[in-house]
């Protein structure tokens, strides 16, 4: 489980993140909601520290992080690693086919041999239902597939928590349904993750927990059929502009 406690991110002309407390339970989905600006991917991001709250603290499992503390770079990496993440846009490596692009991490951070690296890409692959495409460039698959194999990237790596930042916002509708998906089955066997979307068909299907921010508070947190029934007048706000 990871904790945050107090959490506030501070810009120069900003308060992103004021003060958030809240929980994101392993093994569940945890869906992050709100307008645009209102600092979804900045508590996403904080969550791995590719922001640097101001002040607060988090508890990641056993490791405990006080923001108003210089955090060691020994330390980041050690939380990093307990991350994968997918962002909104293609983040493929260009020049590598897919299979490559599966296996450098596996190689390179991981120390696994090439053998069994492409073994696990392989096996992946095949659990997905993409092995044709191990041998195609990003520039010769679909945005959604891309996306996908983006996934499964961030998978291979076999991270304790799965970020995702908006992973369908670029695609078009019919793309869009196949990386949900694959989303949709992550979540049913409990993997870990934390997503940031603005689908609020899926956010109420598939999550298990509903993170409600705006202008930087933590404007609802807990049971996602409470949020979406909801009398809030704020949260139906934002529900009636969403659809
Ligand atoms: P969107 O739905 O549009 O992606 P968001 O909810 O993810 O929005 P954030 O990207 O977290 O919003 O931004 C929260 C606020 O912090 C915004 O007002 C944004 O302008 C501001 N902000 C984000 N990054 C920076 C930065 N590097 N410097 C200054 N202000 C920033
Ligand atoms: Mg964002």
């Amino acid at each position: 489980m990871i904790t945050v406690n107090n959490l506030t991110k501070k810009y120069p002309n900003q308060v992103a993140l004021n003060d958030i407390t809240t929980t994101f339970p392993a093994h569940q989905t945890t869906a992050i909601l709100g307008p645009s600006g209102s600092g979804k991917s900045t508590l996403l991001r904080s969550l791995n520290l590719l922001e640097l709250p101001t002040s607060g603290e988090m508890i990641l499992d056993d490791l405990q992080l006080a923001f108003n503390q210089v955090i060691s770079n020994q330390t980041i990496l050690k939380v990093r690693q307990q991350f994968g993440m997918v962002f909104q846009e293609k983040a493929l490596f260009t020049h590598l086919d897919v299979l490559h692009n599966l296996t450098e991490g596996l190689i390179h951070v991981k120390k696994l041999t090439k053998a069994v690296a492409n073994q696990q890409a392989l096996k992946l692959l095949e659990q997905f239902e993409m092995t044709e495409l191990a041998n195609r460039f990003p520039y010769q698959l679909s945005g959604g597939q891309q996306q996908r194999i983006a996934i499964i990237r961030a998978l291979a790596m076999q991270p304790k928590y799965l970020l995702l930042d908006e992973p369908t916002s670029a695609l078009d509708p019919e793309l869009e349904a196949q990386v949900l998906r694959i989303l949709r089955s992550l979540a049913e066997q409990n993997t870990s993750m934390v997503i940031v979307t603005h689908n609020m068909a899926f956010a109420r299907q598939v999550a298990d927990r509903i993170l409600f921010i705006d202008h930087g508070n933590l404007g609802y947190q807990g049971d996602t059929e409470n949020f979406f029934t909801s009398d809030n007048p704020r949260i139906q706000q934002f529900l009636g502009a969403m659809t």
